[in-house]
């Protein structure tokens, strides 16, 4: 089953469904999340968990992952390995991604990744926040949003072989290129 993921500021419910519980806060009877992490609920009492950190990384390290969700300003990212090592990571665990370092200006994150591309990203903070602000961080990899085929670069403007749509990322320098 998949569990739920909750950002900052996300309503989870009333004070009448739910007692708070930890990372969570109350406002005018309504219960919000006050960490990101995944939402867990036993016996009415609602708690956040917070992503854990990964030991095995730390600010300024590059990572590569996968977009796995997109909700209002925020990404989720399973960031997959660590820039510099050849093998995975021994767990694999999110990191998230917000609007303002996405790029200038973006004031969409939708318009600058989509589920599932993968991107190389920068690591603000152990927590683990990322960016992909440098022109060297962003998509490395998407996929068109009609059928699913890889898109390819070409001249700035990436395009699906199959179906002809044109998409719009925040591409990485290295988008196509097989490395990062
Ligand atoms: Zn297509």
């Amino acid at each position: 089953m998949r569990k739920r993921v909750v950002f900052p500021g996300d309503r989870i419910g009333t004070i009448e469904e739910f007692k708070a519980g930890k990372g969570v806060y109350e406002e005018n009877r309504e219960l919000f999340a006050f960490v990101a992490g995944f939402l867990e609920l036993k016996n009415k009492v609602v708690n956040v968990s917070s992503f854990r950190t990964i030991p095995e990384i730390k600010k300024d390290d590059i990572v590569i992952g996968r977009i796995v969700d997109i909700r209002g300003n925020f990404a989720m990212v399973e960031i997959v390995r660590k820039k510099g090592e050849s093998r995975d990571l021994s767990y694999t665990n999110h990191g998230f991604l917000h609007v303002s370092n996405v790029g200038e200006r973006v004031e969409n994150i939708g318009n600058a990744i989509n589920y599932l591309d993968i991107i190389k990203a920068r690591v603000l903070d152990p927590s683990p926040r990322l960016s992909i602000k440098e022109p060297e961080m962003g998509v490395l990899k998407a996929f068109c949003s009609s059928c699913r085929n890889e898109l390819f670069l070409d001249s700035g403007r990436l395009k699906c072989r199959s179906c002809g749509k044109e998409e719009i990322r925040k591409v990485s320098d290295s988008y196509g290129k097989g490395e990062w």
